[in-house]
């Protein structure tokens, strides 16, 4: 890949973010881009082709892309940042100072950044690093069930709701290993999907005659009506409920605590379970995008 632009230095930003970022990096400055890392002061990075900064040192006005985490950029302009002791707070005058021609990559939609007049990538909104992402996601649910259940996942009944790319891959990994994966979706087609399977189909909405047997409950559906409280109190205690479902609210973790059921949030599982080959997804879509783009 050219490290020029008009004959000058294609310079971009990654900023927070957890390990997958600092993949995200090493690929990029491998092909000859100059990268600019904040939030990672917590890190050892002396390699050339980086420079390692403070927000206010950040060339904004320089930058030809700006890589933002997978959890994108909060509503307050505020960055996940796991390499540093604080995370960064994007204001609206930086962000006056960013070119606009300057490519913006965030893992998921925000409110933050769709208020952005820069061209935005949603990496997790492209089928094929969705997909790809789905496999470190549902190894990272074998982990938290080995972990965090007191039975193996042979023979265990667990629910997943939602059956789209995380949701199927998961189904499709529980089933091999021996459960009796059951699954509930509002869509036809994946319901249908489900049968082709051989997973049991729970109509939806969900109902207690359905939830009662259930031992543990993954959710993949990225809306405040699945785990209410009524869906909740239909659960046997002890229960487990793993929420992979971005930005859950916060009720649901306290209503599942007072039911006395064991609630697990797992956001991020494929940064912490397998860093370097999602951080390689992610890298690998934002070079196809850049070369798309002709940065
Ligand atoms: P997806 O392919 O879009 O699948 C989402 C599923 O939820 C589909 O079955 C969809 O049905 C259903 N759904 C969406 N909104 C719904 C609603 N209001 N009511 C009922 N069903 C609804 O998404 P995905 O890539 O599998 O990701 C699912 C969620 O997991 C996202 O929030 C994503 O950010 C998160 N995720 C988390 C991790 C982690 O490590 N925690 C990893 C990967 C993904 P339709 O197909 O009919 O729309």
């Amino acid at each position: 890949m050219a490290d020029e632009k008009h004959g000058s230095v294609i310079n971009i930003a990654v900023i927070g973010g957890d390990a997958r970022q600092k993949i995200i990096a090493q690929t990029l400055c491998q092909k000859g881009f100059h990268l600019y890392l904040a939030g990672f002061d917590l890190l050892a990075l002396s390699e050339p082709g980086y420079t390692k900064c403070t927000l206010d040192e950040l060339p904004l006005h320089m930058l030809d892309a700006m890589i933002f985490p997978v959890s994108g950029v909060m509503s307050n302009g505020e960055v996940r940042s796991s390499f540093s002791k604080h995370n960064i707070i994007l204001s609206d005058e930086n962000m006056e100072r960013v070119k606009r021609d300057c490519l913006l990559f965030s893992g998921i939609r925000t409110e933050w950044l769709e208020k952005q007049q820069h061209e935005t990538v949603y990496m997790m909104e492209e089928d094929e690093v969705a997909i790809l992402n789905s496999i470190p996601t549902a190894e990272g649910v074998l982990w938290l069930l080995i972990q965090h259940t007191e039975k193996t996942i042979h023979q265990s009944r667990i629910l997943i709701s939602g059956f789209g790319r995380t949701g199927m891959t998961i189904a499709r990994m529980l089933k091999a290993l021996g459960a009796h994966v059951y699954g509930t979706s509002i869509s036809k087609a994946e319901n249908a999907r489900m049968v082709e399977m051989g997973i049991e189909v729970i109509p939806f909405p969900l109902c207690r005659h359905h939830l009662s047997h259930i031992e543990t409950w993954i959710n993949t559906i990225p809306s405040d009506g699945i785990l209410t409280m009524d869906t909740l109190s239909w659960l046997e205690p002890k229960s487990t409920i793993i929420e992979l479902a971005s930005n859950p609210c916060p009720e649901q973790k306290k209503n599942a605590e007072m039911l006395g059921l064991n609630y697990i949030e797992a956001p991020s599982l494929p940064g912490m379970v397998a860093p370097k080959t999602a951080g390689t997804i992610l890298a690998d879509a934002i070079t196809g995008k850049l070369k798309t783009d002709g940065v």
